[in-house]
């Protein structure tokens, strides 16, 4: 998906959740930020002109969306840790939520697509020898592989437009009903 879509989705889910906290604004920011987040392993991408040297290192060593970052384990473990800090920063603890939501929807969304995803895939660090073999099984296992995909081409399909619009109206929605 383009990262106006992932903003989108990311912003009304932490709009969503944040609005009980009377938050929701910054929700939708935190929320449309954290969703942007997994597509640093690509240089092109709006994280990846943040941080391009990662993003160029991730993208050499694994390839864009075969990164770390595409992972279950790294969208809530980035979301925890960027919404801890907005949550201190704003003093709304909801905000936690708002990112790890933003930075989840960021995988079923690319998981709708044609290029597909394995979001359960495990990056394991290099283990004492005899665990080597019990590292080696949960890589090659079958649910750790599992593709997540779907029929949608990015950029080029009208449900992702019109999934975006919709997100984006949603978002506007909720800011509405608080004023
Ligand atoms: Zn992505």
């Amino acid at each position: 998906m383009t990262g106006i879509t992932h903003a989108a989705a990311g912003s009304v889910l932490g709009a969503a959740i944040a609005v009980w906290g009377g938050q929701e604004m910054i929700g939708a920011v935190v929320g449309a930020a954290a969703a942007l987040l997994p597509d640093v392993d690509h240089p092109g991408s709006y994280a990846g002109r943040g941080f391009r040297p990662l993003a160029v290192w991730l993208e050499r060593k694994y390839g864009h969306r075969d990164s770390p970052t595409h992972t279950l384990l790294f969208c809530i473990t980035v979301g925890l840790v960027f919404g801890v800090l907005a949550a201190v920063a704003f003093g709304s603890a909801l905000l936690v939520l708002s990112a790890i939501a933003g930075a989840v929807s960021h995988l079923l969304l690319d998981g709708l697509t044609r290029s597909s995803i394995r979001p359960l895939r495990l990056f394991l660090p290099r283990l004492p020898r005899k665990w080597e073999p019990v590292k080696a099984k949960l890589e090659k296992a079958s649910w750790t592989r599992k593709k997540w995909s779907g029929p949608i081409s990015t950029g080029k399909d009208l449900r992702e437009f019109v999934l975006a619009v919709l997100c984006f109206s949603l978002t506007l929605i909720i800011f509405g009903i608080k004023s």
